[in-house]
């Protein structure tokens, strides 16, 4: 029991370093793209030419997609922290069982176990 309680520990340390580190990389994507925005407002002001301005627009297109990217997986990894905070962190949300060592070590954010997630997926992807 000891055992478990410190093993569980390991993992919520886990979760909460690889939520810091996406939270770091969140807050700098963000700060990068404001930097870019400026920067990009203002040279379409002094030129118009198109081809820069399209260029403009993928990229900040790809920034977009990026940032979108990183706020989902910050929402997940905040789910995971409250159930840590509630001590019910490494159990599954539909079935109640506990998820894998494994599983949660490749993904800390994780809240559901492997086949409630996969079916999950067929349900959604039927639902299309
Ligand atoms: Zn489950």
């Amino acid at each position: 029991m000891a055992r478990e309680l410190e093993q569980r520990g390991d993992r919520v340390q886990r979760l909460q370093e690889a939520r810091d580190a996406l939270a770091t990389l969140l807050a700098n994507s963000i700060a990068t793209d404001l930097r870019e925005r400026e920067r990009g407002g203002d040279a379409s002001a002094d030129d118009d030419d198109f081809v820069d301005l399209a260029q403009e627009v993928a990229i900040q297109e790809d920034r977009e997609a990026v940032l979108d990217v990183l706020r989902r997986d910050m929402r997940a990894f905040d789910q995971a922290w409250q159930k840590a905070e509630a001590g019910t962190y490494g159990v599954c949300e539909d079935c109640g069982e506990g998820i894998s060592a494994e599983r949660l070590e490749f993904m800390p954010e994780a809240t559901l176990c492997v086949p409630c997630q996969a079916r999950r997926e067929r349900a959604w992807l039927g639902a299309r």
